[in-house]
């Protein structure tokens, strides 16, 4: 089942069911690790290097929550900054350090502009940028600047001039959120870990009124199995209190989940090389607009929901709410049929007392621990992952009784880290050292779609190494083409298909129902 680093799978290999045969062996694990997003992969990453056996479950794939759909900022959080959260922003700034050490094939530096179209605006926030690059510390990125007009306009051709009178430029890191999924996933692999996803976990086990283990359907075939641990966690993201429940059905929910929107157009909306953040929208939030892929992404809403879904959509409103907000800032400014992709994800914001509005509920992680003894992991965001795991498993190894050992991923280097030399400018740099492998596959020179950069190889190769099941694991998650242009991704669908089938040995019925149930649930991202 191991793979070691840079062992490319050269032929067809089920990697899936080896990663069944091996979850479902009679043993002991030392951790069950349920849920496979930012938390959950962290978790399992910082068990395995530290030598514990380490188990992950995952009930759909890699990234399908909250994980896959987020802003793509590696960030300390300027608003936070902004409520007076030093700590928190001083925690995920050293993190965003780390990350950017430690997977530079993911993670690069981004210029964020701060348009000031009112005299005080630049002084006002430049002070409080200032503050963000000590919190900084030896780990840093370049420092924050003044910029005038001139030099604003160079960076975003596209900002609206009308009095505008300059802005302050800062910088912050970017990254693409499924693709660490899964090169969290492969790097678990590389230090012996097990993962496995279209599991749910369907309930708990309980000895002695301790959890001991949990018991999860294969999607594939049905069958339920049953696995043992020493210690087992929660990090189900919006779902923490479904999984809570299985131990105690009358457990007080502990998260209000809170939705969050993105709109993707094309680069030309904003053609610079910065991004741009608005630090204050009509409703008082924080609204950015990004380049990402050759793409722009900008968000996002906070929408209090009364309960979680696995495919959350975004509401009419909170898509007029970014266009709206955005035509302030943008000449020419994106309408609705600029939209190539529209995607929600759902916060697992930690409740607080009734009638808090949610902008103002935690943002940091909570580790919280049952009577039998079940650890929930919830709260927090993707540039601390690898903090929220460090704790968790320290918490996990003292309940458990394992041995004590220190953690190693602050220096550790993810699957595929490139050295800096080796940066590639297309869509291949994601892929870090594998991208050679990928392009001595079959296909590496056939484009999946015109409108996408994507090529056949990848979807071999999703297959082959990244446990890639379904069309949407691959067109959503692999590659990233549901989000830059979820019409596109459609229509490549068939063909995306029809290499999953013949890598995974699937027959033409099963091929029908991947590409109905991918254009379903893609339309969803489409506006119309
Ligand atoms: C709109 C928005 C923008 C954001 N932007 C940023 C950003 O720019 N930068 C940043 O650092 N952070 C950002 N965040 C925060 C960050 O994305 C989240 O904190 C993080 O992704 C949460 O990860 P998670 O693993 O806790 O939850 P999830 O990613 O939701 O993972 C939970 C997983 O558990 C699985 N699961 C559920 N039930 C079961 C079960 N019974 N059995 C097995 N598996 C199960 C789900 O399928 C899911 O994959 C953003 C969040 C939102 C909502």
């Amino acid at each position: 089942m191991t793979t070691q680093p840079g062992t490319p799978p050269t032929h067809r290999t089920d990697h899936r069911t080896d990663a069944l045969r091996a979850a479902t062996t009679d043993q002991t694990w030392d951790l069950l690790v349920i849920g496979g997003g930012a938390s959950g992969l962290g978790t399992a990453v910082e068990a395995a290097t530290r030598g514990y056996r380490v188990l992950l479950l995952e009930s759909h794939d890699y990234a399908k929550g909250t994980s896959s759909r987020s802003t793509k900022l590696v960030h300390g959080g300027v608003r936070y900054l902004a409520q007076g959260n030093v700590s928190l922003v001083r925690e995920a700034l050293h993190e965003r350090g780390l990350l950017k050490q430690n997977a530079p094939h993911l993670v690069h530096d981004l210029g964020f502009l701060i348009a000031a179209y009112k005299w005080w605006a630049a002084p006002f926030y430049g002070i409080g940028l200032k503050m963000y690059d000590l919190l900084a510390g030896k780990l840093n990125l370049k420092a924050s600047r003044y910029v005038n007009k001139a030099q604003a306009l160079e960076r975003t051709p596209t900002l609206k001039k009308q009095a505008l009178k300059g802005g302050i430029l800062y910088f912050d890191g970017q990254f693409d959120d499924a693709r660490l999924a899964i090169t969290l996933l492969r790097t678990l692999e590389n230090h012996g870990g097990v993962a496995l996803n279209h599991a749910p976990v369907v309930g708990l086990i309980r000895e002695g009124g301790k959890i001991t283990g949990a018991r999860f359907r294969d999607q594939e075939t049905g069958q339920e199995h049953a696995v043992h641990a020493r210690a087992v966690v929660n990090a189900t993201g919006v779902f923490v209190d479904d999984v809570r429940r299985m131990e105690n059905p009358a457990v007080k929910p502990m998260l209000s989940p809170s939705q969050g929107v993105h709109v993707v157009v094309d680069r030309r909306f904003l053609p610079g090389d910065s991004a741009i953040m608005v630090p204050r929208t009509d409703d008082g939030r924080v609204l950015f607009a990004v380049p990402w892929h050759d793409h722009v992404v900008i968000g996002t809403t906070d929408t209090p929901l009364p309960e979680a879904s696995v495919e959350p959509r975004a509401l009419p409103e909170e898509v007029e709410f970014i266009l709206k907000t955005a035509a302030q800032y943008l000449d020419p400014a994106p309408t609705r049929a600029d939209v190539r992709s529209v995607y929600a994800g759902l916060r697992p914001l930690v409740k607080a007392a009734e009638g808090t509005d949610t902008k103002s509920l935690s943002r940091d992680h909570v580790i919280r621990i049952s009577d039998g003894g079940l650890i929930t992991l919830t709260g927090g965001k993707w540039t601390t992952y690898r903090r929220m795991g460090e704790d968790t498993v320290n918490r996990a190894a003292a309940q458990a009784g394992l041995p004590q050992r220190l953690s190693l991923t602050a220096g550790l280097k993810l699957h595929g880290a490139a050295a800096p030399d080796t940066h590639q400018a297309d869509h291949w740099q994601v892929y870090g050292t594998d991208a050679a492998h990928i392009q001595a596959l079959p296909g590496a020179d056939t484009p999946l779609h015109p409108e996408l950069p994507y090529t056949e190889a990848e979807v071999r190769w999703a297959a082959r190494a990244e446990q890639a099941r379904t069309a949407e694991d691959v067109l959503s998650r692999r590659l990233r083409a549901l989000l830059l242009n979820a019409r596109a991704s459609i229509e490549a669908a068939p063909r995306v298909t029809a290499i999953l089938a013949e890598e995974l040995g699937r027959d033409a019925a099963w091929q029908d129902a991947q590409v109905q149930a991918y254009r379903e649930l893609a339309s969803g991202y489409v506006l119309n």
